[in-house]
């Protein structure tokens, strides 16, 4: 029987019987070690219900643990050069569809209305290309897809981020945004020694689990995430020192910014990063309304 593609030998025999070369640009960086894939897999709870969206399957390591598990899986990859491969690879698995795009220009609604309307749950699962991290879960959360959840290998630095609390030095609009949406926790850290070639980062695996409603309910969703970016611009100002940067007429008005938080209960002169994202709401709504 084949070996699984993640493993040190059948990665390199691949590799060089493609004469393939890595492109760093394109974040690419292989998993070889059979059991962090299961992990992944693990954690995201593929069943046979499951349809799996994977973002960058590069020779198919994840993808093949994904398909022995999953109803079907669709694998967006950008590198051209890995499809030929990949249609070697995973020519066992008929359950897996790969897609030649970007997947910051994908159309995921459509991908999902016309692949998975015999799949009970989605989830997203992916060894991410750490270049683009950040948009391209913001773009998965932001397109209010009809996820279960999402999860990732990527940089533990930004999983850190994900996950944090309020008063850490890790806690800002990034945890705010994807909190906003998801329950995340960051469920193992993972060893530069699993990749080919290995990154200059450690890495961790995060699991965003999608809520059925925000967090917080917001009356401006959109003025909700600017405020919460300008509270964090400069950390360690105050809270009202930040917001009159963000009003075009901040100060003229810092007074009333002072006196409508005094009315909600928060004191301006606390650091944007002690705010928990329902203050952060109650501030939005307050505020929404004098901002011109
Ligand atoms: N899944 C494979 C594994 O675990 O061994 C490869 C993961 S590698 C970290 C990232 C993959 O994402 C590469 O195959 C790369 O070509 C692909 N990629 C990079 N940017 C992409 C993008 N914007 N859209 C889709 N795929 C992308």
């Amino acid at each position: 029987m084949m070996k699984d593609i993640a493993t040190p030998i059948r990665t390199k025999a691949i590799l060089e019987k493609y004469g393939f070369s890595f492109k760093k640009s394109l974040g690419q960086n292989f998993l070889i070690e059979p059991n962090v894939l299961n992990r992944i897999v693990d954690h995201a709870n593929v069943t046979e219900k499951t349809g799996v969206i994977e973002i960058g399957p590069g020779i198919g390591a994840l993808t093949e643990q994904l398909a022995k598990r999953a109803k079907k899986v669709v694998a967006f990859e950008i590198d051209q050069r890995l499809l030929p491969i990949l249609a070697d690879t995973l020519e066992p698995y008929p359950n897996v569809t790969v897609i030649h795009q970007d997947i910051l220009d994908a159309d995921i609604h459509h991908t999902i209305a016309s692949e998975f309307d015999d799949c009970e749950e989605i989830m997203v699962v992916a060894n991410l290309p750490y270049y683009v991290t950040t948009p391209i879960i913001m773009k998965l959360l932001e397109d209010k897809l009809p996820l279960k959840g999402i999860v990732v290998m990527l940089q533990k630095e930004v999983a850190d981020r994900i996950s944090a609390i309020p008063s850490t030095k890790e806690y800002g609009s990034l945890s705010i945004a994807i909190q906003y949406y998801t329950e995340a926790k960051t469920v193992m850290t993972v060893p530069k020694t699993v990749f080919m070639p290995q990154p200059n980062v450690d890495s961790a695996i995060i699991r965003l689990l999608v809520r059925d409603k925000p967090l917080v309910n917001v009356k401006d969703e959109a003025f909700f995430f600017q405020l919460v970016r300008a509270s964090f611009a400069q950390r360690r100002k105050t809270l009202i020192n930040n917001l009159v940067h963000f009003f075009p007429n901040g100060k003229e008005l810092k007074t009333e910014i002072e006196e409508v938080l005094g009315t909600i209960g928060i004191d301006g002169r606390r650091r944007g990063e002690s705010l928990s994202i329902p203050e952060f709401a109650k501030v939005s709504d307050a505020l929404a309304d004098i901002y011109q």
